[in-house]
């Protein structure tokens, strides 16, 4: 797995995916985030995934901290994932 990216130009939307959490979580190096970004730019699946991704993760620390009612984050997801189909 090593600088498995690092001759890269660019990703696929399975190399997106793959790395999406890595994004979330702030752990793509400069290259790969470069790369990433420029994919979203053009790919607007892979926005509107990575996105939903993030709005889950805020949805997921706002429950947590029991400031959200769960119908309402219910609501909130099924609209997101209508946006996405
Ligand atoms: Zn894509």
């Amino acid at each position: 797995m090593k600088s498995k990216n690092a001759h890269k130009d660019h990703f696929d939307c399975a190399e997106i995916e793959e790395l999406a959490q890595k994004y979330i979580d702030g752990r793509l190096t400069d290259h790969e985030d470069k790369l990433f970004k420029e994919h979203l730019e053009y790919c607007v699946p892979c926005d509107k995934k990575l996105k939903f991704e993030l709005q889950l993760k805020e949805f997921v620390q706002l429950k947590s901290k029991e400031e959200v009612p769960t119908e309402k984050l219910k609501r909130k997801l099924n609209k997101l994932f209508e946006e996405l189909n």
